[in-house]
């Protein structure tokens, strides 16, 4: 009977799996492919015989370690769906998380037991086990015992292999279903499209709780029977002293921005690599241009998000476009529809992304009316993402829509303004937002992060006279050392609109 991923990873294991590396630490620790096969038929043993039967949610809020990887595959042979949850998250937050979810058993860090075993008795939770960062713990004590010997749960194509909370940027994280067909997909057309072979190596500084570490980095190096070079996080020193090695990197923005501050990051650093891949938020076009300058690559953007692993991707052979995020991935329909009619808009003009695909997953969890109201009839998926697609076809992200500010009836995008402000002598990066203003609906509002020397608001906003409709004008411009970012780069405009809400709190009605 087939396991569905789990048999995808199995078919494209290289030759050789006992010599050839899946994982190495910098330690010098290496496991082999045949070790993952042994050590996640363990885990899946250990699982099962501690109650966990095919569907069940295997939740896990553990450090990154090869462990995580051989845990995930475990967790998918025994029938299970995985439920992996951010290591950042707080005891209120997995208490929220652990009673949504409803996992059968939930696997934390030996440290946190004590807390966190009473936050999972509270929701429900029937087995805490534990696993660390070291490899030590209940969960990998079960799984050195265990038979390395599994016969795999069958489960179906459609059946659910994984739930992801998306990241929460524009509000409470919703559990997104994930199939074992969407996870495959994606991993093989990302294989495919970025030229992956068991000849590569990959660096891997991410997280492994989000759909960029496990689903994209990890299963596309998985399927191809590649090397990853394990990083425990982003440490612009440790993968320059890794890269000699290594033939790819993927990463969000800020790894590229950090990389570009080391003196060692040269084209002769890059020599090996063939592949920079960046995703999760948006890279600046400078940063694109420096990358380039300096390494003499090219960076490939692609797009994503939880609920689609994968959209969209600028080309491997062709050119990469900064700025866009290149053409919908071959079997992903992708068009540009008017927000609120939902009519599809010609060429060039900004409106909805939606997509329809293999890739595109099942619905959120337990949330039957927001999952309809996220779909139209015909099966596309509204992603909530502002876009366009120019006239050689590739995808333009405008920002989100939930980011769009309606000040005195016009609807202003804020990428375009921080676009022209980004550009101004001095100033680093800024975030525009809409704040309640009882004239105007919403003001709105930058907040820039510059030297000293541009830290002038009435210099910035003479500068932007020329060049933004006056609607489009900030109200204010407010300076801030550094912009407040999650764990993936993403700035988090929910936070700024908090801590400025009452800016306008006595601007005078009309
Ligand atoms: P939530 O849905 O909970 O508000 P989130 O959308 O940030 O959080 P993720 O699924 O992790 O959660 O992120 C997906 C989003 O990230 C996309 O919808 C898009 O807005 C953004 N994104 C991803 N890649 C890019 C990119 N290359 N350029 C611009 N934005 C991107
Ligand atoms: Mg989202």
């Amino acid at each position: 009977m087939a396991n569905h991923l789990f048999d995808l990873v199995r078919a494209h294991l290289p030759p050789e799996p006992a010599q050839k590396t899946v994982i190495a630490t910098p330690d010098g620790t290496r496991h082999s492919y045949a070790d993952l096969i042994a050590r996640s038929a363990a885990y899946a043993s250990a699982l099962v015989a501690r109650g966990v039967r095919p569907g069940d949610r295997v939740a896990a809020q553990v450090e990154k370690s090869p462990e995580v990887v051989f845990l995930f595959l475990g967790a998918v042979r025994a029938g299970a769906v995985f439920l992996p949850l951010n290591t950042a998250y707080t005891e209120r937050e997995i208490a929220y998380f652990l009673g949504d979810a409803e996992p059968t058993v939930f696997i934390c860090d030996p440290g946190r037991a004590d807390t966190l075993g009473l936050v999972a008795r509270e929701a429900g939770v029937a087995k805490l086990l534990t696993l660390g960062a070291d490899g030590r713990g209940s969960l990998s004590e079960a799984a050195d015992a265990a038979a390395t010997d599994f016969a795999d749960v069958a489960r179906k194509a459609d059946d659910l292999a994984a739930i992801l909370y998306t990241s929460g940027t524009t509000g409470r994280s919703k559990g997104a279903m994930l199939s074992h067909a969407n996870l495959a997909s994606n991993a093989l057309t990302l294989a495919e499209v970025w030229h992956f072979t068991a000849d590569d190596v990959l660096i891997h500084a991410l997280p492994v709780f989000h759909t960029h570490g496990l689903f994209v980095a990890t299963n596309v190096a998985l399927v191809a029977g590649a090397t990853m070079l394990w990083l425990p996080k982003l440490d612009a020193k440790q993968i320059l002293s890794v890269m000699p090695r290594a033939t790819a990197m993927m990463g969000v923005p800020t790894f590229y921005t950090r990389l570009l501050k080391e003196p060692g990051l040269t084209r002769e650093a890059t020599r090996h690599m063939r592949l920079f891949v960046s995703g999760s938020a948006p890279l600046l076009a400078e940063t694109h241009r420096d990358w380039a300058t300096r390494t003499g690559h090219a960076i490939l953007e692609r797009y994503g998000m939880t609920e689609t692993n994968m959209n969209t991707s600028n080309p491997y052979d062709g050119e990469r476009i900064a700025g866009t995020v290149g053409f919908p991935l071959p079997d992903v329909a992708l068009r540009v529809v008017d927000p609120e009619t939902g009519t599809p808009l010609p060429c060039g003009e900004v409106g909805m992304i939606e997509v329809k695909g293999p890739n595109v997953f099942k619905g959120y969890w337990r949330m039957p009316e927001k999952t309809m109201a996220e779909f139209r009839a015909d099966g596309f998926f509204i992603t909530g993402d502002l876009g366009k697609v120019d006239a050689r076809g590739y995808v333009h992200i405008v920002g989100r829509g939930k980011d769009l500010i309606i000040t005195g009836g016009y609807n202003v995008y804020p990428k375009e303004i921080e676009s022209e402000i980004d550009a101004l002598p001095g100033v680093v990066e800024s975030a525009v937002i809409g704040l309640p203003h009882a004239d105007f609906g919403e003001g709105v509002t930058a907040i820039v992060v510059a030297g000293p020397e541009a830290r002038d608001e009435r210099a910035i906003l003479q500068a932007l006279e020329g060049r933004l409709a006056r609607f489009k004008q900030p109200k204010r411009v407010l300076f801030a050392d550094d912009l407040p970012r999650n764990a993936m780069g993403k700035v988090q405009k929910n936070v700024l609109r908090d801590s400025h809400a009452a800016l306008y709190a006595d601007a005078e009605p009309a």
